[in-house]
């Protein structure tokens, strides 16, 4: 048997930084993997220091989609 890695990291697929809606910097760090709702995860911004949501399943590879 073989899981399905993902080679994103130990963030379970999500990525470790995404880019800041705000400033558009990737000094970002997770600090919630589930948000407000199961399909986002909370980030925190180093460089203009708000918490911003990511949604997880925007990229490519929905798990599913109706
Ligand atoms: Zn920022």
């Amino acid at each position: 048997m073989s899981a399905d890695e993902v080679a994103t990291g130990s963030t379970g697929g999500l990525p470790a930084s995404p880019r800041c809606p705000f400033c558009d910097r990737i000094e970002t760090r997770l600090v919630n993997p589930f948000g407000s709702q199961l399909s986002v995860a909370t980030y925190w911004c180093d460089r203009c220091r708000t918490a911003f949501e990511h949604i997880k399943w925007a990229g490519s590879g929905s798990p599913s989609v109706p």
